[in-house]
């Protein structure tokens, strides 16, 4: 019966996707009336909207936390956490890596920038992207409660690893404690299915307003970058990571593509990565079968980290543009282009649209005019959703890599078609 529930919360979901995306249309082709401006589009859908992100956002801080430190206490040895972390961390580069050569190689071929129309350049801030050195600094935090407060996830990662630790070499005050986090954990978890039964209302009402403001004439303007960058990602999502999983993992890649597909729809939803943590991690752990001891450390991280995504936007978007001003890049340029997205992803959190800031340290940094970003900032909040998507597709991809390596992916779990259950499961099995 729980699955059933499920399969109806996914179809719920899909559903408010469809109807979300018809009312917001149709309130476009009526000309946008003055009631439906001030009622719907600034009134009930912005108030749902945000609520929804809000709420995906208040489970974050305390759902990492504490499970990670459940995660990183229970590793039996310790010296896994480096293997672990080694393996995570060189896949997430190599990911990127391949997504933003993908990218510039597209952008070389399609030539997307060369006849763009120019479109009204909206006004808007872009502010400085931080310097790699500076993002390993800021990994450590000063006060861990201020980096709670202010959502910073490395830090938070950081130290709610090294907790973890300290409770394993703790012996019986580390074992107390670890139940406390354990049960918190199953409250916590609690509290995640709880804020789903309200995405599609959420899921709704930002599908509505998207579709109620966004202008056809700046996607025609630039329709050949925005059609580039929806191919690549999704040669990205199903030829790439199919290809990762069958040759690294041994393991049937469609099923994982079905699998995750209500964790992608809450990014395509929210545009955020650490807002769909809670989702990810449910849906690995439950319906691919990761034991969480990975996926509370890979998970996070990725959603920091990894952003295939956007490395694909990133790279198409430098090519646009440099072939918009007529300027030819030359191998090196490209070069730095490649090490310059791999690093800023780094140091970028998982939030709406913060691909579009980090693009503006690339172009400094190559030599291009950043002002052509005003180019493509009206057609990026689609962009920005579709890329998140597949954000988190490579988050997932990479942990079932790492847990399939290390013994802790349950076989059985992912083998079956409809294990897991994302809203009604009472209690994590941790
Ligand atoms: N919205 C993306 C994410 O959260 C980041 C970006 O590309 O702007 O993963």
């Amino acid at each position: 019966m729980s699955d059933k529930k499920n399969m109806t919360l996914s179809m719920r979901i899909l559903l408010a996707m469809v109807f979300g995306a018809a009312t917001g249309l149709l309130i476009a082709l009526l000309g946008t009336p003055d009631w439906a401006r001030v009622w719907l589009i600034e009134g009930l859908f912005q108030v749902v909207g945000q609520v929804f992100i809000r709420l995906l956002q208040m489970l974050v801080v305390p759902l990492v936390f504490v499970s990670l430190v459940c995660g990183s206490s229970s590793l039996s040895d310790p010296k896994m956490l480096g293997r672990v972390g080694g393996k995570t961390i060189a896949l997430y580069l190599l990911t990127t890596g391949i997504a933003v050569s993908l990218a510039l190689l597209a952008a070389v071929i399609v030539q997307p920038g060369v006849g763009a129309t120019p479109i009204n350049v909206v006004e808007r801030s872009i502010a400085e992207a931080t310097p790699f050195s500076q993002v390993l600094i800021d990994m450590v935090p000063r006060n861990p409660v201020a980096a709670m407060a202010n959502g910073q996830m490395l830090p938070i990662i950081f130290f709610s690893v090294l907790l973890g630790v300290a409770i394993t070499l703790s012996g019986s005050a580390g074992e107390r404690i670890k139940s406390v986090f354990q049960d918190l954990n199953t409250v916590i978890m609690r509290l995640v299915t709880l804020v789903m039964r309200f995405a599609p209302y959420g899921v709704f009402a930002l599908i509505a307003n998207l579709a109620a403001t966004s202008s056809a004439a700046d996607f025609a303007a630039v329709g050949k970058y925005v059609a580039l960058v929806f191919a690549v990602l999704f040669l990205h999502a199903l030829v790439v990571y199919p290809m990762l999983l069958t040759v690294i993992g041994r393991l049937n890649p469609w099923l994982f593509l079905y699998k995750m597909r209500a964790a992608m729809m809450f990014a395509f939803s929210t545009a955020s990565s650490n807002a769909t943590i809670p989702v990810t991690l449910e849906s690995v752990e439950k319906r691919l079968g990761v034991n969480s001891r990975i996926s509370s450390f890979t998970v996070p991280l990725g959603a920091t980290i990894n952003m295939d995504g956007t490395a694909i936007m990133q790279g198409i978007a430098t090519g646009f543009i440099a072939q918009f001003y007529g300027i030819d890049l030359s191998l090196s340029q490209y070069l730095m282009v490649v090490v310059m997205v791999i690093l800023a992803s780094i140091g970028t959190a998982g939030v709406p649209s913060v691909g579009l800031v980090v693009l503006a340290g690339v172009l400094t940094q190559v030599g291009l005019p950043a002002e052509g970003i005003a180019m493509i900032l009206g057609v990026d909040r689609l962009l920005d959703m579709t890329r998140t998507a597949v954000n988190i597709t490579g988050d997932a991809t990479v942990t079932t890599l790492v847990a399939k390596s290390e013994g802790e992916l349950d076989l059985d779990t992912f083998r079956d078609r409809d294990a897991g259950n994302i809203v009604s499961a009472p209690t994590p099995s941790r």
